[in-house]
């Protein structure tokens, strides 16, 4: 009987992974795919959706047009994780696997933020994309804050690509010198592991007259008196407040006993959980990399070779190399990238290509080759 491989989420990771195996062993092996949503969208598709440049529709990739040998998609919540026994339970059934491994990626806390949910907007979920897309086009002066409520969060970059998005959307509707645009977060520079990323960063912010916040958070929003309350006691005033909410592990990883300190500790070398054939890959997980799609790609990646590995009884894996490329949005089309790899060498190596409008066709090149890579026949 052929292994049975349950993969719980559909993201990044978990569509990885799943395309991975399937390439390896096709009808060979079992792997079911369980995501609660029928379609995958990119983090990086929420920037189109707020700005009203494609459909929910033209960024949705839906599971059902998974052709792939071996692999079954189910639409199911799930409901309940038992690592020990392998066995996750959903709104519709119970699996049972010779290996699971986690991919449900990083929820979000609204309620956690004493406001936000009252008087805030956040482009980091689909729902709150759409929204904006109905609210921007309503701004037409005042205080705009994009705000990192506290870290971790997904995507490193993405609170400075949205103000610098937002300063190019303002600035064709001709708005632009009515409105102040201040970034709040908890790093003293926008991408720690990247300096020179980060340098072209805030030189884009002093062209472009956006304000840096550093090493502060948010503490609450007073939706009636239209004021953030940062970390240090400092108010600053805001007509359209856009928050990065708090991350959390979804519920149902919290209650499976998995995480500890708030995240899934993983084997550094190829993401295994400290119960037999469990594994975690990407947002959910405490490893030592980023929350973003490219490093729970890499991650499951290695889990995917690691499987191949174990299941053939032959050859060795490499050990995961968390390492991955992210692409930046600067704005008028131009897109810049990192090429960070975070675990094969004994520090951070984080060079930056600059902004370019190859740069933007690079990373639509790179959605549309995962596309092909996970959904593909
Ligand atoms: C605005 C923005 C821009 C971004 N830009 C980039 C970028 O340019 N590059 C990059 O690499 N990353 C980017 N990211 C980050 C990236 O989207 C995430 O880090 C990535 O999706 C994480 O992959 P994952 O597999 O860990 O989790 P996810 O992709 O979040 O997948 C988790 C899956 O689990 C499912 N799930 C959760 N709970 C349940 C349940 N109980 N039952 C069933 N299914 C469940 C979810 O529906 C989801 O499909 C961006 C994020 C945002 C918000």
């Amino acid at each position: 009987m052929s292994t049975h491989v349950v993969i719980c989420g559909a993201g990044f990771g978990g569509l990885e992974l799943t395309a991975r195996l399937s390439a390896a062993f096709g009808n060979d092996i079992k792997i079911t795919l369980i995501d609660k949503n029928d379609a995958f969208t990119f983090g990086f598709s929420k920037f189109e959706l707020m700005f009203g440049r494609e459909t929910r529709e033209e960024v949705s990739s839906y599971y059902s047009t998974i052709a792939k040998p071996g692999v079954e998609f189910r639409q199911e919540l799930i409901t309940s994780i038992d690592p020990a026994a392998r066995r996750v339970v959903t709104d519709k059934g119970t699996y049972d696997g010779d290996v699971l491994v986690v991919a449900l990626g990083a929820d979000y806390d609204f309620g956690a933020t004493p406001g936000f949910v009252e008087g805030g907007h956040e482009f980091y979920s689909v729902a709150g994309a759409m929204r904006l897309r109905d609210v921007l086009p309503t701004v037409h002066s005042g205080d705009v804050v994009v705000a990192v409520i506290s870290e971790p969060f997904k995507c490193p970059p993405a609170p400075c690509e949205g103000a610098m998005l937002l300063d190019e959307y303002f600035t064709a509707r001709g708005v632009r010198p009515d409105i102040n645009i201040t970034v709040v977060s908890p790093w003293g520079i926008p991408i720690p592991a990247s300096g020179p990323a980060s340098d072209a960063i805030l030189a884009r912010f002093r062209e472009r007259n956006i304000a840096w916040v550093g090493n502060q958070g948010v503490s609450s929003i007073d939706p009636a008196a239209k004021t953030v309350r940062l970390k240090d006691g400092s108010t600053l005033p805001y007509d359209l407040f856009l928050g990065i909410p708090i991350h959390r592990v979804p519920a149902v990883v919290e209650a499976s006993g998995l995480a500890v300190d708030g995240w899934i500790p993983v084997d550094r070398s190829n993401l295994a959980t400290r119960f037999p054939n469990v594994y975690a890959v990407g947002d959910v997980t405490s490893a030592p990399v980023p929350k973003a799609g490219i490093f729970a790609e890499s991650a499951a990646r290695a889990v995917a070779e690691h499987l191949i590995v174990q299941l053939r009884e032959t050859g060795t894996a490499k050990p995961y190399d968390g390492a991955g490329s992210c692409f930046i949005e600067f704005g008028d089309r131009k897109v810049g990238r990192v090429d960070a790899d975070f675990l094969t060498g004994p520090s951070v190596v984080a060079p930056f290509t600059e902004q370019s409008l190859q740069g933007a066709q690079e990373k639509k090149e790179f959605g549309a080759s995962r596309r092909r890579f996970w959904f593909g026949g």
